[in-house]
């Protein structure tokens, strides 16, 4: 759609250069048996490039006339599905896993997405995504460095994470002000944590994170948690109060929160 003039609050990118494109093609290792999802496919050019690997891809597009085009496109193997991806129904979404998600992300949204797919993981094989390159940084990050934080303690137990290519503003008409990255996440076969309750962990690490210049203690108690309970559970890890939530490996906070499951239930 030469005629479509990007719109910004869609944070449309779209990618121009052919040799970040084939990097995403290789490190999405397409076989036979694959189903992808693509979220944005805007005017296509990497949409293109999937459908020619004959397989099924789902894409969804918030923008109806960059959606409309792609539908006139009338290709078997391509289903547009017109809508904001954060609003959908992933579960409905996602009826034949597993999927490769493959995408150019608006970088407005990426963190909501990854989000979305830790609630879905078991139902895709491989991520390759584009990424702002802050939030590639802030995923491969390790505890005690000024990235780490809520989505790297989220994403690592599960995952893999691979830097596929660097990719600099004008690779992407318009060029966005930031440069980019395109990570490949493999769900791991043995994850890194052994969790009672996952929906605990993640409200635990939540909490730690809530206010990042407090200790781990009081910025649980900020978000709620008793003051006896965690002070048990600190206790019991052998993990001083006093510490900051961004110095916990994920093992530390998997143990507290391993621990604070099993007062729960003795509640
Ligand atoms: N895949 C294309 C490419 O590589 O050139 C476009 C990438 S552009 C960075 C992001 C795309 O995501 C745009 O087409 C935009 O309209 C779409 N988009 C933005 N927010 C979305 C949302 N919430 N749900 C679905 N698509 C969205």
């Amino acid at each position: 759609m030469s005629s479509h003039r990007p719109r910004k609050r869609f944070g449309q990118n779209f990618l121009r250069d052919q040799h970040v494109l084939d990097r995403i093609i290789a490190a999405a290792d397409l076989q036979e048996d694959d189903r992808i999802l693509e979220i944005g496919p805007g005017p296509g050019a990497l949409t293109s490039r999937l459908l020619a690997s004959g397989l099924p891809v789902l894409a969804v597009e918030i923008d109806r006339d960059l959606g409309a085009a792609l539908q006139a496109r009338d290709v078997k193997n391509l289903d547009v599905i017109i809508g904001d991806v954060l609003r959908l129904d992933w579960a409905e979404l996602l009826q034949n896993p597993p999927y490769k998600l493959i995408a150019n992300l608006p970088y407005n949204i990426s963190s909501q997405v990854l989000f979305k797919v830790l609630d879905h993981r078991h139902a895709f094989r491989r991520l390759v995504l584009m990424f702002q390159k802050e939030v590639g940084d802030r995923l491969v990050a390790e505890e005690g460095t000024r990235n780490y934080g809520i989505l790297p303690a989220l994403i690592q137990p599960w995952f893999q994470i691979v830097r596929v290519a660097k990719v600099p503003p004008g690779a992407f008409h318009p060029p966005p002000k930031v440069d980019s990255v395109v990570l490949c996440l493999e769900p791991l076969s043995e994850p890194r944590l052994t969790l009672h309750d996952e929906a605990l962990y993640r409200k635990l690490v939540r909490g730690a994170f809530a206010q990042r210049r407090k200790t781990l203690r009081n910025s649980l108690l900020g978000s709620g948690w008793g003051a006896e309970e965690i002070d048990r559970a600190f206790s019991a890890a052998g993990i001083e109060p006093s510490r900051r939530g961004e110095t916990l490996k994920i093992e530390e906070f998997a143990t507290l929160a391993n621990l604070l499951s099993t007062y729960d239930r003795e509640e």
